[in-house]
């Protein structure tokens, strides 16, 4: 049975940087990962990376930006570390070989990005996320002897022991479908975010809310799970993303009727108030008739006010992306996006050092909510989340191993043997419920209209019934693949029933806060309402089936909540 001082569940850059943190603090690492760790939905990240690093720029300002961009439910202690912490995080990922953006003269360039009063964002072009992943898997490479990869391995489950502490996790190793025991002193979950649960989305196949859900089964609390992401420009076809960067660029927004509508919205930051304000502007004007393209859904994205040298020098990927997935050409024309599924702001609750309420469980990246972005997550400030929060799960883990001995006992053996038997039970399913896959295409379809932009009570009760039902469907879903070897089909029935955990915590959220905040605009409840609703909404679900509903203070530490305004 593999035994370490330091479980991480995830390779992405979460994951990644929590373990070349815990392996320098001297601890023996396993990383584990569903697919190859630079297939991580981390390596798809292309705008950027903030950090207050011109010396023109401060730590304070980029944390009262992020401050202000959560709608004020951020928590004012971790943003002051994650912004704090960001320029040395940068010097060091620049140091061991992120080949970032030089201007003219030779120094570290920035582009500007949404919701930031100083243009503090730093980017390989568009690949920005695909830099740092490769560099930190480069990293790895050299701690052969503490640090054990497990790629192509698939965690069904988190364990405890008597008291209750995470102890580890059941996995199936993908290649033959063998299922073991990984003993460990701490897990850190870095499994990522779950932007499956909506349709379309920008989100990669993988993100489907595993370790939100693994935690949640545990007993550990799901925090802000109303504040989904939608981005402002994502395909209309297909939801891919066409990065911030494009409006860092320059880049125009135009309705239907060819007007630069923002400035109506934002008339200070225009293309580049937070991602919460775009969305709902762009919203706004599709749903009151100016809409753009065919049949109006859409919004133009005009780059071509963008000089051409610099476009295909550092949007070169999106440039492919317009030809390959819309047939458009942004060098020439303007291209057809709207709003769509992003990023979670909610999830595991954890401390600055990434500790969850459960003893010896941890989480960090899109997993978690430290909270640092509250209602609404600044572009470029994810990458630096995972990092920072990454790298300080990493180092406290570790710590916390070295004055532990080793979980002993028949630890595990109740949960794979559970584990085994209900992919048995998957597995030879007799064809007569629904397939896995159309639950999860009603799921995401019904999360895209109820659980959106603009939310009501009667759409989050009606996406709450249909969760229910859907949960219900799930548990004699079948697929068709009854092998071992490479069985995605049986992943897939697993991982729905994570994004439908995922979908019911989010719904909860969404149902209880009574106003409208950061991403969360009820139209029942068009106003933000400090007196009552700054505090977080907590979900767990303590063992038991029912979900219970709790809340917890935001920290304020320098910036009293204020009027919004772009
Ligand atoms: C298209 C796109 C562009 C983006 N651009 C930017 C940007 O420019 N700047 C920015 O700041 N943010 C950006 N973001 C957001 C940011 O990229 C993500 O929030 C961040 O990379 C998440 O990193 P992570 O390490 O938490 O998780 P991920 O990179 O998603 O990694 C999750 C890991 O967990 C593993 N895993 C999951 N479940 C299991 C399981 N059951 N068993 C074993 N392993 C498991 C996966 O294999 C993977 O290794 C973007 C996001 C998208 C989707």
């Amino acid at each position: 049975m593999p035994s370490h001082d330091v479980l991480i569940i995830g390779a992405g850059l979460a994951g990644q940087r929590a373990a070349l943190a815990a392996a320098d603090a001297g601890a023996t690492v396993a990383i584990m990962s569903k697919v190859h760790p630079v297939r991580s939905h981390s390596v798809a990240a292309a705008g950027g990376i903030n950090a207050a690093l011109k010396p023109e720029d401060t730590w304070e300002s980029h944390a009262f930006d992020t401050v202000k961009g959560s709608d004020y439910l951020g928590d004012q202690d971790a943003i002051e570390i994650m912004a704090r912490e960001a320029p040395n995080e940068i010097i060091h990922l620049e140091h061991i070989g992120v080949t970032f953006h030089r201007n003219d003269r030779g120094e570290l360039g920035t582009r500007a990005f949404g919701g930031a009063s100083q243009a503090r964002t730093y980017y390989v072009a568009d690949i920005t996320g695909q830099a740092i992943l490769h560099v930190l898997y480069e990293q790895l490479m050299k701690y052969s002897t503490t640090v054990d990869r497990f790629e192509e391995w698939f965690t069904t489950s988190l364990i405890t022991d008597e008291s209750g502490s995470c102890v580890g996790c059941i996995a199936r190793d993908i290649r033959t479908g063998q299922m073991e025991i990984f003993r460990a002193k701490n897990v850190i979950l870095a499994s990522g975010g779950a932007g499956q649960a909506w349709k379309p989305t920008t989100n990669g196949l993988i993100c489907t809310g595993d370790g939100i859900s693994q935690a949640y089964r545990l007993g550990a609390p799901l925090m802000d799970m109303e504040m989904v992401q939608y981005h402002p420009t994502t395909l209309v076809e297909n939801g891919f993303l066409i990065t911030e960067g494009a409006r860092g660029e320059g880049a125009h927004l135009l309705n239907g009727d060819g007007d630069r509508f923002m400035e109506k919205y934002a008339p200070n930051k225009l293309e580049l108030a937070s991602r919460d304000v775009v969305s709902r502007a762009e919203q706004t004007e599709i749903n009151e008739g100016r809409g753009a393209g065919p049949d109006g859904v859409g919004i133009y994205l005009d780059v071509t006010v963008v000089p051409k040298k610099r476009t295909l020098e550092a949007l070169r990927e999106i440039v492919n992306i317009g030809k390959d997935f819309a047939g458009t050409d942004i060098t020439k024309d303007p291209i057809l996006i709207r709003p769509g599924q992003h990023y979670i702001m909610g999830g595991v609750k954890t401390d600055a050092w990434g500790a969850t309420p459960v003893e010896g469980l941890y989480a960090a990246g899109e997993v978690a909510c430290v909270s640092v972005h509250g209602g609404n997550r600044l572009g470029a400030n994810s990458l630096l989340d995972t990092l920072i929060f990454g790298r300080r799960a990493g180092e406290h883990a570790a710590q916390r191993a070295a004055s532990m001995s080793m979980p002993a006992g028949k630890l595990g053996e109740t949960e794979l043997k559970r584990d085994v038997a209900q992919i048995d039970e998957i597995i030879n399913r007799p064809k007569t419920g629904r397939r896995v896959s159309a639950i999860k295409d009603e799921l995401g379809t019904m999360m895209n209209q109820n659980v959106a932009v603009f939310r009501d009570e009667a759409g989050l009760q009606k996406a709450h019934e249909i969760v229910h039902r859907l949960k219900e469907e799930a548990a004699t879903a079948w697929i068709d693949d009854r092998g071992t070897v490479f069985n995605q089909d049986v992943l897939g029935a697993i991982e729905l029933g994570y994004l439908l955990d995922t979908a019911e915590a989010t719904v909860l959220s969404a149902i209880e806060r009574k106003e409208s905040r950061g991403a969360h605009t009820r139209m029942d409840f068009p106003d933000r309402n400090d007196d009552e609703w700054l505090k977080h909404i907590n979900v767990t679900r303590n063992g038991g089936d029912e979900a219970a509903v709790s809340y917890s203070p935001v920290t304020i530490t320098k910036w009293q909540p204020e009027e919004r305004k772009y």
